[in-house]
C-alpha cells in the first residue's frame, strides 16, 4: 500500500503535485478538459487542507526547450474556472521567479508551474533539475497516473527529496486496474485488440494465468489467424510474432483457457474511410484485401455472449479501425455490450477510451483508465516507476 492523501497532515505545508495535464489544445484554448477534472479532486483537498499547492505537468513533446504552443496559460486559464478561484501561472518551472512567485502565496492558493518538459532534464532524470523543483516544496504529491510509466525529473526523481505521496486519482486506478487483474471475480474475460501487436502480447502473455476467456480482435488477431494457418490477405500482420502468437495459444490450451477469434469479420480493399468493403467468413479473405473490423455478425454475438456471463471483463485495444465509420461497428457494439452488462468493467489504453467515448457509454463502465501507456503497462504486469517511487504506508 502507498501512501495516501489521508496519511500526511498538509496544513501551511508547500505541496508540489505532479499531474497529468497533457490536454489537446487548438491555439490557446483546451478542447478536452477530461484531464484537468480528473485531477481536482485532490486538488481541492489540498486548498481546504489549508496547503500552499504548487501544481506541474508535461503537455506535448517540446523536446528540451521552449516552445510557445505548448505553454501552459490555457490550462491554468481552464483550471481557474475549473475551481472557480485565481490560478497563479509562472514562466519557469525552477528559478527565482518560482521561489518568489511561491513566497507570495497564501495557504489554499494554486500554482501552476510551466510544462516541465521545457527542461532538457525532464525527461533524462536529471538529478539538478529533480532537486530543484524538490526545493520548491515540503512534500510532493503524485496524482499523474497518465505519466506514471515514465521515470522522469517530475516523476521519479523529486520523490528521491521529499515525503511522496500518491493522489486520489492514482489511488483510485490503482484500485480498479487491481481489482480487475490481481484477483478477478470469475469469471474473467479479457478483450484484447489494437495494433501494437507486440506490446499486446504481453498484455495477453500476462493475463492468461488469470482469465477465463480471451478475446482476440483488431490489428493482433490476424497474428492469431496467421498463426492458425489462414489467409489474411493485405491486413496488418506481425509476422515475426506468428511463432509466439501458437506459443500463446498452446499454453491456453494446456491451462483450459478459451482463445477466442473472430469467425466474421469486414474487409476492405484499401485502409481508407470511404473504401469499398463487405462481410466474410474468416476462412474467406480474399486476396487483397485487408481486415479493418473483427466485427462480423456471428462473432459479435459470440463475443456478447461471453460478455454477458463473466462477472470482470478487462478491454484494452480496439477491435476495428473504430476512426472509420465504416469499421467502427464491432468496436461500438463490443462497447455496448460491455456497458450493459453485470460484469465489473475496466478499459484501459489511449484508443480504447476514446472509443468508449465515441459510444457514449462512459458511465456505464466501472472504470476507464485515465492513462494510456501507464494502465496497458499496468495490464503487461510490469511496473510503473511513478508508482513505486512512492512512500510505502507502514503496517
Ligand atoms: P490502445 O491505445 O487502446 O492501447 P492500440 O494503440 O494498440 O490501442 O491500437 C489502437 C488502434 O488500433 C486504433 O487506432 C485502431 O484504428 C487500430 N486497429 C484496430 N483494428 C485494426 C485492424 N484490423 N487493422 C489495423 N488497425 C486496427
Ligand atoms: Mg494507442
Amino acid at each position: 500500500m502507498k501512501k495516501a492523501l489521508k496519511d500526511f497532515d498538509f496544513k501551511n505545508k508547500k505541496v508540489l503535485v505532479r499531474v497529468d495535464f497533457n490536454v489537446p489544445l487548438d491555439g490557446d484554448q483546451v478542447t478536452d478538459d477530461t484531464r484537468i477534472e480528473a485531477a481536482l479532486p485532490t486538488i481541492r483537498f489540498l486548498m481546504n487542507e489549508d496547503a500552499k499547492v504548487i501544481l506541474m505537468s508535461h503537455l506535448g513533446r517540446p523536446g528540451g526547450k521552449v516552445v510557445k504552443e505548448y505553454k501552459l496559460d490555457p490550462v491554468a486559464d481552464r483550471l481557474a474556472d475549473l475551481l472557480g478561484k485565481e490560478v497563479y501561472k509562472t514562466d519557469e518551472s525552477i528559478g527565482r521567479e518560482v521561489e518568489e512567485a511561491i513566497e507570495k502565496m497564501d495557504d489554499g492558493d494554486v500554482l501552476l508551474l510551466e510544462n516541465t518538459r521545457f527542461h532538457p532534464g525532464e525527461k533524462g532524470n536529471d538529478p539538478e533539475y529533480a532537486k530543484a523543483l524538490a526545493g520548491l516544496a515540503d512534500v510532493f504529491v503524485n496524482d499523474a497516473f497518465g505519466a506514471a510509466h515514465r521515470a522522469h525529473a517530475s516523476t521519479t526523481g523529486v520523490a528521491e527529496h521529499l515525503p511522496a505521496i500518491a493522489g486520489f486519482l492514482i489511488q483510485r486506478e490503482l484500485e480498479a486496474l487491481g481489482r480487475a487483474t490481481d484477483n478477478p471475480e470469475k469469471p474473467y474475460t479479457a478483450i484484447i485488440g489494437g495494433a501494437k501487436v507486440s506490446d499486446k502480447m504481453d498484455v495477453i502473455k500476462n493475463i492468461i494465468p488469470r482469465a477465463d476467456y480471451l478475446l482476440l480482435g483488431g490489428g493482433i488477431a490476424n497474428t492469431f489467424l496467421l498463426a492458425k494457418g489462414l489467409e489474411v490477405g493485405d491486413s496488418l500482420v506481425e509476422e515475426d510474432r506468428v511463432e509466439l502468437a501458437k506459443e500463446i495459444m498452446d499454453e491456453a490450451a494446456v491451462k483450459g483457457i478459451e482463445v477466442i477469434l473472430p469467425e466474421d469479420v469486414v474487409v476492405a480493399k484499401e485502409f481508407k474511410a470511404d473504401s469499398e468493403y463487405k462481410v466474410v467468413d474468416v476462412k474467406q479473405v480474399p486476396k487483397g484485401w485487408q481486415i479493418l473490423d473483427s466485427g462480423g455478425p456471428k462473432t459479435l454475438e459470440k463475443y456478447k455472449d461471453i460478455i454477458k456471463k463473466s462477472k470482470t471483463v478487462t478491454w484494452n485495444g480496439p477491435i476495428g479501425v473504430f476512426e472509420m465509420d465504416q469499421f467502427a461497428k464491432g468496436t461500438m457494439e463490443l462497447a455496448k455490450a460491455l456497458a450493459e452488462s453485470d460484469a465489473y468493467s475496466v478499459v484501459g489504453g489511449g484508443e480504447s477510451a476514446a472509443a468508449i467515448k465515441k459510444a457514449g457509454v462512459e458511465s456505464d463502465i466501472s472504470h476507464v483508465s485515465t492513462g494510456g501507456g501507464a494502465s496497458l503497462q499496468f495490464f503487461e504486469g510490469k511496473p510503473l516507476p511513478g508508482i513505486e517511487a512512492l512512500d510505502d504506508l507502514e503496517e
